[in-house]
């Protein structure tokens, strides 16, 4: 089996101005530091909002910590009269790494459709981002129990056209919207039975070498308390925490989950 690497990543949505992005980050790398938190074993991304990530480059550089940071969306073009919009290109300048695509509060609120993000993860590719691509049902999905081919067709959508090795390095995020910010978890065998049917979807679409590589994190009301039992199954390689990530000691003890 490959070892991946597992991905704590905190979705800040649209809290932390500038300038409490950069208080709140140092105050991680320095809990974090303090516990000896080894950066190879566990890697820590946050997701502030645009106007932060210029602040928070100069940070991460002129500190050289180890935590890694990306956007909370993308524009599928590369420039042009898009007002409002950001290229992937200017979020690899400022040395991003990872890009959210797809997050159900977009999916929902600005109607971004399946088409749609399947063109935000190939600009993402395009510029040397790592696309996130978040998936999952909402309740009246999940109540009729269909949740595992939807999020599978969500996937298929998602992820068409790319090569087997972009796949192998893509992280995938299955958030069921019921358990988005409502303190509803899903169970570790619940976030454990859909990422298992992404990974075999994925070793279907693209070969098992690449699916086996692609990391899968498990979204919903991820706290410290039940972070270490969802992070403990086989299929689920981090998490993608919304609220808890906005509280430095929180987020840092579900970085620490193995401790
Ligand atoms: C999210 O928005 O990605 C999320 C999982 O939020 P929360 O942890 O607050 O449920």
């Amino acid at each position: 089996a490959f070892d991946r690497r597992p991905l704590i990543a905190g979705n800040w949505k649209m809290n932390l101005d500038h300038m409490q992005g950069i208080t709140f980050l140092q105050k991680l790398a320095w809990t974090l530091d303090d516990a000896g938190h080894d950066f190879s074993r566990v890697e820590v991304s946050v997701f502030p909002p645009f106007t932060d990530l210029r602040g928070v480059q100069t940070l991460v550089k002129g500190d050289t910590l180890d935590v890694v940071y990306g956007g909370q969306d993308l524009s599928p073009e590369d420039s042009g009269a898009y007002t409002g919009d950001i290229s992937g290109q200017f979020l690899q300048k400022l040395d991003c790494t990872y890009v959210l695509v797809g997050h159900s509060e977009r999916r929902t609120i600005h109607a971004e459709s399946d088409e749609l993000l399947n063109r935000k993860v190939h600009a993402a590719y395009r510029h040397g981002l790592v696309p996130v691509l978040c998936v999952g049902e909402g309740l009246e999905v999940r109540q009729a129990g269909t949740h595992v081919e939807h999020t599978l067709e969500q996937l298929r959508r998602g992820v068409a056209d790319l090569s087997a090795e972009q796949v192998s390095s893509l992280v995938v995020a299955y958030e069921p919207v019921w358990a988005i910010g409502t303190g509803e978890v899903a169970g570790p065998e619940d976030a454990q039975e859909m990422c298992a049917a992404i990974r075999s979807e994925l070793e279907t679409l693209s070969g098992a070498e690449a699916a086996a590589r692609t990391r899968l994190l498990y979204g919903g009301s991820v706290k410290a308390a039940n972070a270490a039992s969802i992070l403990r199954e086989r299929d689920v390689d981090g998490v993608l925490v919304g609220g808890a990530s906005l509280d430095v000691a929180e987020f840092a003890s579900i970085v620490r989950f193995e401790q």
